[in-house]
């Protein structure tokens, strides 16, 4: 669904759909060429990642592998509950492999922290880090993000595979929802 589909619950556009496909190619082609000669496997983190994985993957033209993790965040609410858990793990063994992670969006990093030390028990070839967005916390965290969309302001945001009490998944573009909706 577009913009005009949700009434006046967005209280601007963030970024469009063209905008998104742009810079997503753009990454894309970065890695490609990164990752030439290696094997590569995408690990998206669910459920908001679906959609920039499922565009990003088809972006790079070479094969890789993808897998998914669920991890606990948000909930419901607006703000960080400092939970973090694993709800679904990878079905792949990465021992020996390059990992991408590939995230919807970075906030204060807590997630993404517990993720990696996750991963890197593991015993990969390496890991990276690919999100669509970052917000201003994230940049001051001790977390290496290799291939960042767009820095963005720090308001609550969804679309694009971003969701509010799961709504908004499904929205083309990315906009800050209006304090109406949760408030
Ligand atoms: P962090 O651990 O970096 O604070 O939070 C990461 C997770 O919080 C994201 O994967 C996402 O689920 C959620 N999150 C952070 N900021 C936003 C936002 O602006 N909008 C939405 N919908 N989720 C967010």
């Amino acid at each position: 669904m577009e913009a005009e589909h949700v009434d006046d619950d967005l209280t601007e556009v963030v970024l469009t759909e063209e905008q998104i496909q742009r810079r997503t190619t753009e990454l894309a082609q970065e890695i490609e060429r990164d990752y030439a000669g290696k094997e590569l496997l995408l690990v998206g983190v669910l459920r908001g990642a679906v959609m920039v994985m499922a565009d990003m993957a088809r972006s790079l033209k070479r094969h890789v592998e993808m897998d998914w993790m669920a991890i606990s965040s948000y909930g419901t609410g607006t703000s960080s509950s400092g939970v973090v858990r694993i709800l679904k793990d990878l079905d792949t063994d990465i021992n020996g492999k390059h990992v991408l992670v590939v995230e919807d969006i970075i906030d204060t990093g807590l997630t993404l922290s517990y993720l990696l030390s996750n991963l890197a028990s593991r015993g990969p070839a390496s890991t990276e880090v690919f999100t669509l967005l970052r917000k201003p916390e994230a940049q001051r965290m001790a977390v290496k993000v290799k291939y960042v969309g767009f820095d963005i302001p720090n308001d609550f945001v969804v679309g694009y595979g971003l969701d509010y009490a799961e709504r908004y998944r499904n929205l083309r573009c990315v906009g800050t929802l209006a304090p109406h909706v949760y408030s």
